[in-house]
């Protein structure tokens, strides 16, 4: 490709470039993440254990560390074309209003009615579960982005949708709950009064509005109880990382069509899936030697696992029954204070994404939210996009590496994940326009007081 050759603003790939495999980067990491423990007896778990919460063809996939490339059977890809391929834009109007010599490009997965990258996951997650004859399948959602994408695999494929949702969500939230319904989803506040676990959180907090650990552990229970379901979740699981590489197979090939090498990878990190799913291609010949990249994690300040968590065995959720996951963690007892990105409000961290960073394969910053907003407002008026406020943590931190750009002269390329668009998000905008936007982020003290709880692991 000649110097001169002008990229386009979206470089977009054809269906048939679509991946045809999933490119599981635990095959190249020599350090693997460590396995999941079973709460009842603190050893590894295997395929049978996990049977009773997850579907087979799943577990399978949770368990391979070594299958480097995994097929990705027709039907899914037939739903992935209603949606994919997802654009890669180069942001000039940014660059232009940024006044930077740097080059940045962002991969948008915003443009489904989910309205975020979790769909990705899901059409797998319901399809391996109709595939094993199941016939539905059970989750949580808190800000609701994971329960939506669920209702509309679920939808598409005619299996039953169960999602217990977090109260105040639910409450506050009318929109998300609507559009899960309108799918064809059951949806019920969390804790509720169906499940023995709920009945117990409402007798011990009256008036509770809930939690997301405290949905999962609904969830997990009504799969486990009812015959024919199965449990499903959205983030931090291998599998969910491995469905998520869509995004950086389809933005990496693309880059390759001009001949564009990043120089930065970025990405918001909540559980971990869209920036794993990102970088696993890159992080992948970085593991081989084949190449180098600067990949960088940003999490929001009032939830910093990355930055500030131990690297610990903890539970997944609060109620202690799913798998221990060891992770970077702010113990399962962390409730963050309240930030305006749902997604990104998760105690701990992919496995995968932990080990990488503990090796020291990528880095992590934090961010307040306030800046956040800032960026995202910025962005929206020159590129049009709505950001997400999960997304907008990327968009801040690739602001702010353009900006050092203009300082240095330095021409890089920078890559960043644009996860979804916030339009159920605008209580959060109007609060950041409206100047009542605050920034929380937990002491030291607080922190150590969620740390003394987490569980006492000898492996
Ligand atoms: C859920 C969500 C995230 C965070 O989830 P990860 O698993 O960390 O990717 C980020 N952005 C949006 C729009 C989301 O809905």
């Amino acid at each position: 490709m000649s110097e001169n050759t002008k990229i386009p603003y979206k470089i977009y790939l054809s269906e048939d470039e679509i991946p045809k495999q999933w490119y599981n980067v635990r095959a190249d990491m020599k350090n693997k993440p460590a396995p999941l423990l079973n709460p009842a007896t603190m050893k590894p778990m295997s395929f049978d254990d996990l049977r009773p919460v997850f579907c087979d063809e799943l577990i399978k996939q949770e368990l391979d560390d070594t299958t480097a490339y995994i097929d990705i059977p027709d039907e899914i890809r037939n739903f992935y074309k209603m949606y994919r391929p997802a654009p890669l834009v180069r942001a000039y109007c940014l660059e232009k209003a940024l006044g930077t010599p740097a080059k940045i490009y962002y991969k948008f997965e915003g443009n489904n009615t989910s309205g975020s990258h979790k769909l990705n996951s899901a059409i797998v997650q319901a399809y391996y579960a109709k595939k094993q004859g199941l016939k539905g399948v059970t989750t949580e959602t808190g800000a609701g982005q994971w329960g939506t994408a669920l209702s509309m695999a679920s939808a598409y494929l005619g299996i039953d949708c169960k999602v217990y949702m977090v109260k105040v969500s639910y409450e506050q939230k009318p929109f998300r709950r609507e559009v899960m319904r309108t799918y064809g989803a059951s949806v019920t506040p969390s804790p509720s009064m169906d499940t023995e676990i709920g009945r117990k959180i409402n007798a011990e907090h009256p008036g509770t509005t809930g939690s997301l650990g405290c949905a999962i552990s609904e969830a997990v229970e009504v799969a486990t109880k009812t015959e024919g379901y199965r449990y499903v979740l959205g983030s931090v699981l291998n599998q969910v990382l491995l469905h998520q590489t869509v995004i950086g197979l389809e933005a990496k090939a693309a880059l390759d069509k001009y001949g564009i090498t990043p120089d930065i990878i970025i990405g918001c990190a909540g559980g971990g899936s869209n920036l794993g799913g990102l970088i696993s291609p890159f992080m992948g010949e970085k593991l081989r030697g084949e190449k180098d990249y600067q990949i960088i994690a940003i999490e929001p300040a009032s939830c910093p696992s990355l930055t500030r968590g131990k690297f610990a065995y903890d539970f997944c959720d609060t109620g202690m029954v799913c798998p221990l996951a060891k992770m970077y963690t702010l113990g399962s007892n962390f409730i963050p204070s309240a930030n305006h990105a749902g997604g990104l409000r998760y105690h701990g961290m992919s496995p995968i994404l932990s080990q990488l960073y503990h090796d020291g394969y990528m880095e992590a910053r934090s961010v307040e939210q306030t800046a956040v907003f800032e960026a995202a407002e910025q962005f929206a008026r020159v590129e049009g996009i709505l950001p997400a406020p999960e997304s907008s943590h990327a968009i801040k931190a690739a602001i702010d590496e353009a900006l050092k750009c203009k300082e240095t002269g330095e021409e890089k390329t920078i890559l960043f994940g644009l996860t979804g668009t916030g339009y159920f998000d605008m209580v959060a905008y109007q609060k950041f326009n409206d100047g009542e936007m605050s920034d929380y982020i937990p002491t030291d003290e607080e922190l150590e007081k969620s740390f003394a709880t987490l569980p006492k692991v000898n492996i």
